[in-house]
């Protein structure tokens, strides 16, 4: 029988790409969400890739215990990846008690469930922000966490502790946490990506609707960081990619081959690339010209952050694959497919 993995947040942008990378690879997923930050698009868009049309959808709060329990009495799961949770940095801080209570009860409500109903294994879609301002660069697993400057980078950092204590306590129970760098672009089919409601707050979003006349101007926050070019450095991570890294984090607490029973591996490709440099090689790659300007800094940005991947490379048996060139041209696509949908 093959084993069920259950996707909490499986309609948004991460969890419609990792649901597919399960599917592809022989498991049976069960897609559970409450749809507060995502349409129908994405679920649709992975049952037409995967040619799998009965693929479960659970519309849910994990929220509501009672909700949760259900799902554990409906089906027998050998695996959840969370990703249910708020995850705009600055909302956070206007709206900490919504985030707090969100991202913390959710993910309290599951492992409570998970508890109950016996032997299971936790994959958190935990992020880079729980390194903060870090100069310990490029950051290994064992770089030391530093307070978090918003209340999304702190639930990150309590829910991580959780599922580290829940373990510790719960021999049955595994957990692996994926610190996530910067998640872009979009499936090769463009039938699936990012969907951000409103203005985005993410670099990638902004540049798509600014190069498809949704926004006027791109603004690159600040261009006197004591960088090569002035601008903040990342490590931005292509989807795909990502996903793959979590079939493979699944695969191995499922097949019991984890050292430890919490375990915890950075998901990025280790190279840095900059602001003015990702835009540049947007323009190139899709043969477009942006209109961009040089603003003042972002308040709570840090000015450069880059994985060191060797433990996911070596443990995982995972390596980023796709150029920043192939991830850039599928954002771009991606954009081009969602706004003929939203013109029709
Ligand atoms: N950025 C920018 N303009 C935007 C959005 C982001 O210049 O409209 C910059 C931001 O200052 C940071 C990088 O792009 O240096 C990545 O920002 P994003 O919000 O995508 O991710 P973060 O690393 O902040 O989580």
């Amino acid at each position: 029988m093959k084993k069920q993995i259950l996707v909490s947040g499986g309609a948004g942008y991460i969890g419609s790409h990792v649901t597919v990378e399960l599917i592809n690879a022989g498991y049976d997923v069960i897609v559970a969400d409450n749809m507060s930050n995502c349409d129908m698009t994405c679920y649709e868009g992975v049952k037409k890739i995967t040619g799998k049309q009965d693929i479960p959808f659970v519309e849910m709060d994990f929220c509501d215990y009672g909700a949760v329990e259900k799902l554990f009495t409906d089906y027998k799961i050998d695996a959840v990846i969370h990703f249910a949770a708020f995850k705009a940095v600055g909302e956070s801080v206007v709206k900490p008690i919504m985030y707090y209570k969100n991202n913390l009860l959710s993910f309290l409500n599951l492992l409570e469930a998970i508890q109950k109903y016996g032997a299971c294994n936790v994959l958190f879609s935990s992020s880079a922000t729980v390194y903060g301002e870090t100069k310990d660069l490029p950051v290994t697993e064992s770089t030391q966490r530093l307070p978090s400057t918003s209340p999304y980078g702190n639930t990150k950092q309590i829910c991580e502790d959780i599922l580290r204590d829940t373990v510790y306590a719960h021999p049955d129970i595994k957990g692996i946490a994926l610190r996530y760098f910067n998640p872009i672009g979009a499936h090769p089919s463009a039938l699936i990506g990012e969907l951000p409601r409103g203005v985005p707050n993410n670099l990638v979003p902004y540049i798509t609707q600014t190069a498809i006349g949704k926004r006027k101007c791109l603004n690159i926050f600040g261009n006197d960081y004591p960088t090569p070019d002035g601008t903040c450095l990342r490590d931005y991570i292509d989807v795909v990619d990502l996903a793959k890294a979590h079939v493979a984090a699944v695969t191995r607490m499922i097949e019991g081959r984890m050292k430890e029973d919490y375990e915890i591996f950075n998901v990025g490709t280790g190279c840095p690339i900059s602001v003015l440099e990702l835009v540049t090689t947007f323009e190139k790659v899709n043969n477009l010209s942006l209109n961009y300007q040089c603003v003042e800094r972002r308040p709570g940005d840090v000015m450069a952050i880059w994985a060191d991947t060797t433990l996911a490379n070596q443990e995982l048996g995972w390596k980023a694959e796709r150029t920043i060139e192939e991830t850039l041209k599928s954002a771009w696509q991606w954009e081009q497919y969602i706004s003929q949908k939203e013109n029709k």
